[in-house]
């Protein structure tokens, strides 16, 4: 027997109880192009597949561009779970087209652009997160005093996925979702909300009243209606069905 036979014969010995279990069928496969997807995207960091439960990988696409007199402010993230950022295209950026990053526990986010007032800058990248299987899943959106520099709010919450022993299913969105609420995106939208109050842009450190962090560039709180309403639409129709029928 050849060798490349002999070790081809001890495979199912070797990877007994090792194997990849079979597709359960909860997530059929789809494919994607990320510049379609991107193209028609309401926010950045919005899932590009509709799957977020524990153990799914959940690839996120986030677009960002100049514009004459454009702000997309800085904050910072922390995630307990593993993030890795993928550049699928960029120009005038401090990401390389092409380039893979896997991404600190706690890393600063803004538009990675060198100059975000010229209209040729861009990045198209995505940031793919993988949902904990265990309990304890948690993320945290930072803001920095943007005068004493130290950190002046946190906005800090569980993100346990659907399948996890702590999901809550009222966390994010309603019990009743057929399209699930991404946690990442109603807890960017929440630390908007919060950093652009009266009190969350005052520094708890030095009393600086920071400016209003720019929300609009990265249009969260447009895609937390959205799901919301696709909701609402799909329980009128189901609803008007039963009524009808
Ligand atoms: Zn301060």
């Amino acid at each position: 027997m050849s060798q490349a036979i002999e070790a081809a014969a001890a495979i199912p010995e070797m990877t007994a109880g090792k194997r990849i279990p079979l597709p359960t069928g909860k997530r059929e496969p789809l494919k994607v192009s990320v510049y379609e997807r991107m193209a028609k995207a309401g926010a950045e960091l919005v899932p590009i597949f509709p799957y977020d439960d524990a153990g799914a990988m959940v690839p996120c696409g986030a677009l960002m561009y100049g514009e004459p007199g454009k702000d997309h402010g800085h904050f910072f993230h922390a995630n307990s779970v593993s993030e890795v950022t993928v550049i699928f295209g960029a120009n005038d950026a401090m990401l390389q087209t092409g380039q893979i990053m896997a991404l600190q526990k706690f890393h600063g986010v803004n538009s990675f652009l060198r100059d975000q007032e010229n209209p040729e800058a861009f990045v198209l990248v995505t940031v793919t997160q993988l949902q904990s299987e265990e309990a304890g899943q948690k993320e945290a959106m930072v803001a920095k005093c943007q005068s004493c520099k130290k950190e002046m709010l946190r906005h800090e919450y569980d993100a346990g996925p659907e399948g996890a022993p702590d999901f809550d299913p009222t966390r994010f969105g309603k019990a009743d979702d057929v399209y699930r609420q991404f946690s990442t995106m109603v807890g960017s939208h929440e630390f908007a909300a919060i950093r652009n109050s009266a009190a969350g842009r005052t520094c708890r450190n030095c009393g600086h009243v920071n400016t209003e962090f720019p929300a609009d560039p990265w249009g969260w709180g447009r895609v937390v209606e959205q799901t919301r309403v696709a909701n609402a639409a799909y329980h009128a129709l189901h609803k008007t069905a039963q009524e009808e029928g």
